[in-house]
This record gives structure tokens, sequence and C-alpha cells, in this order.
């Protein structure tokens, strides 16, 4: 059985481990946009622009040899009918296909020389800029844009963090709780524009002098990062808002699959399918992807899990507090049972906060 992999990330690199891991020893292919074998991004906003350098890999350099996965980077995938086709202009054939090719940030048209971050290359480009700049406008407050907000402070660099959204941190934290994230922000001198809209832009040279907000107050920074969230790297397929996936990861066309920010399973809060776009859906996904193509059978359901480090504290959430109610600090309830529950600075008490919401997400099911 011969299968390929598109995208050389998270999602791609756990589904071809878990493949060998299961036994799959058939022919694997790994095709890979970027100049880079599989990396992790998380530490691109975080200990990257904090002057370290860590060792990004996610495997060793010798493991794609080793386990017989030929891994091919700068390639990318252009088009999808029963073959997959390359922009060297070759037509792979497939028995299984796997398309996790990720997200890309949306872009804010009209702010000349903005930055933003995704790729490694991009956070070499950021972290060079921010070496010359004393003053960063960071326009959304999502994860992102929150981590480099938070790690701009660290470098001693004022960030001017700024969110249409009167309350953007509630959406990690949970309805109400974003007050903590906010806290933490001011403390370290972060100033927040939350609420505010973006009116009038000035530019000289090619690059944004002034911002203009609708509260009337002007920033004027000397670089600026778009955060304002991401869209599935899908435009070259037939589903180009994300590619619709059961649980199993299993797309609308035969023996194709999807995995990671690319894929949009059944999200049954919004009602409708959604990509879930965080690091541990993706690793997840990969690896129930590499069981479902060998038709091996699902593994439960567990909570969803998202991290984040901001002005030294680790934020953990477990669960999903959309919709839900707070019934004590950060802990929220939907219908009547725990739906979420976020930590900060708590890493001992993940393991039972993981069991307690895993559990009533089994009985739920
Ligand atoms: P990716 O890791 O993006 O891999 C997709 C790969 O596919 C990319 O290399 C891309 O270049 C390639 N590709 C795209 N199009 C094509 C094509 N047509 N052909 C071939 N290749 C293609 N999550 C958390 O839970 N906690 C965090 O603290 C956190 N921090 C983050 C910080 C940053 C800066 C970023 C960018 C993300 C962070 N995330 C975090 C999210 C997490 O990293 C992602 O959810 C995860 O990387 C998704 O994995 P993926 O395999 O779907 O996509």
């Amino acid at each position: 059985m011969r299968i390929v992999l598109v995208g050389a990330g998270l999602a791609a690199q756990r589904c071809a481990e878990a493949l060998r891991a299961s036994g799959h020893d058939g022919p694997i292919t790994m095709i890979g946009a970027e100049p880079h074998a599989p990396y992790d991004r998380p530490p691109l906003s975080k200990a990257l622009l904090q002057g370290e350098r860590p060792d990004l890999s996610l495997r060793p350099t010798t493991w794609h040899s080793e386990q017989g996965v030929a891994l091919r980077t700068g390639v990318t995938a252009v088009a999808l009918d029963d073959t997959l086709h390359l922009d060297d202009g070759e037509k792979l054939a497939y028995d299984r296909l796997l398309i996790a090719t990720g997200a890309r940030p949306v872009e804010l048209p009209g702010l000349p020389g903005a930055l933003t971050l995704r790729t490694l290359d991009d956070a070499i480009r950021l972290d060079a800029a921010l070496v010359h700049a004393e003053r960063i406008a960071i326009v959304g407050a999502g994860l992102i844009g929150q981590e480099v907000a938070s790690s701009a402070a660290a470098r001693g660099i004022h960030a001017t963090l700024i969110d249409a959204a009167p309350a953007p941190f509630d959406a990690l934290m949970g309805p109400g709780g974003g007050h903590h994230l906010q806290a933490l922000h001011e403390r370290a001198g972060v100033d927040l524009k939350l609420g505010r809209r973006l009116v009038t832009v000035h530019e000289s040279a090619g690059r944004v002098t002034a911002l203009q907000l609708d509260d009337g107050s002007q920033i004027e920074p000397d670089l600026v990062l778009v955060a304002v969230g991401v869209r599935p790297a899908t435009a070259w397929t037939p589903w180009p808002a994300g590619i619709p996936v059961d649980p199993a990861g299993r797309a609308p066309a035969p023996n194709v699959y999807a995995a990671g920010d690319a894929a949009a399973p059944y999200d049954p809060i919004a009602g409708r399918h959604l990509p879930s776009a965080h690091w541990e859906a993706a690793v997840r996904q990969g690896q129930n992807v590499a069981r479902a193509m060998l038709g091996l059978p699902e593994r439960d359901d567990v909570a969803p899990f998202v991290w984040s480090d901001q002005h030294g504290v680790r934020i953990q959430r477990i669960g999903d507090p959309r919709g839900a109610d707070p019934i004590g600090d950060l802990t929220y309830a939907r219908d009547g049972r725990v739906a979420a529950v976020v930590l900060m600075n708590q890493p001992g008490a993940l393991k039972a906060a993981r069991r307690r919401i895993d559990t009533l997400i089994k009985e739920a099911a």
C-alpha cells in the first residue's frame, strides 16, 4: 500500500510514526513545501523570540531515512484528483493520502511591511526585526498575538496589542476568565487596545509609521505583526475552507484523509465542521489517520487540550469552555457537567483535571 502524506509538519510526522509503529512496512512519501524537515511550531513565538535557539526538530535528522520514509522538502502539492499533482510537474499515485498542510495566517491588506508568524522562516524574520525594534504593534490578540506580546515584553520592547473584540482573552481562558490573562499583560507593561479598530494607517517608504485607532489614539510602532487568525492551507484541494473529516479523519473522497490544522472535524458546539488548530489535536488526528488507513479501530475520544506560555505563566486548558458557564474560578460547566478547566502554573493538577473531564466525555458518548 503506497501512502502519501502531504505536509511535512506535526500531523504528518505523527501519522508516519504511528504507521511504522503499527506495522505498516510499505512505502511512505512525505511532501513538504518548506525547505525544512518536520519541526515544532510552539517555540517559534516563545523561546525563539526570547533569545534561545531551541532544537525544533520533531525527530533526529536520520529518522526518515532510517524508517524508510521518503521525505521531499521544498515541494508543494498544487492539485488533487485521483493522483496528487506537485509543483515540479510530477503526478504522484497513492493508495492512501493524508492531507496535513496546516494553515496560513490571514493577511490584512494596507499594512505595508507588516509581518506574520507561522513558519520557522517567519520567526527568524520577526526575531531579526525585533533586534532593532523599540515598539511593536500586534494586530490580533489571539494566542499568537498574546505570545509575541509576551516575548517582546520580555525583551524590553514596548508592545501594543490591538483587538476589535472587547474580551479577546476569554477565547483561551473561558467566558469571563480572560481578566486573569489581561492582568498578566498589563503587569508586564503590554499596552492593551481592546474593543478597538484601526481607522487610519500612515506609511512611509514601504512601512507603517503610525496606526490610528477608533478611540482617537495613535500608535507609532517601528514594527507591525498581523496575528488575526489562520485559514486552512487547502486552497489547492476541493475543500478550500478546510477538509471536512469524520472522527477517523476520513475526507469525503475515496482513500483521502486529513489531520491537523487543515482538517475540519465536526464541531458539536459550533454545529458545523471546523478546524481545531491546536498542537495536541494535530498529534491525535495524525495518529488516528494512521490507524484508519491500516483498518485499526478508532481510539477513545479525549478532551481537547491547549497550552500557552505567557509572561512566565504556563496556561493549560482542558476541555472546551465555549458556551459554558463559569462555576468557579476558571472552571466551566455546560448542561450541568464540568466542560473545561483552565490551570495557571499548576502543572501538578493537570492529570487529575484531564481524568475528570475525559471520564465525563466517555459517559456522555
Ligand atoms: P503544520 O505544523 O503547520 O504543518 C503543515 C506543513 O505543511 C507546513 O510545513 C506547510 O509548509 C506544509 N504545506 C502547506 N501547504 C502545502 C502544500 N500544498 N504542499 C506541501 N506542503 C504544504 N498550539 C498549542 O496547542 N499550543 C501552543 O502554545 C502553540 N503555539 C504555537 C505557536 C506558533 C508560532 C504557531 C504557528 C502555532 C502554535 N500552535 C500551538 C499550533 C500548533 O503548532 C499547530 O496546531 C500545529 O503545528 C498543526 O500541525 P499541522 O501538522 O496541522 O500543521
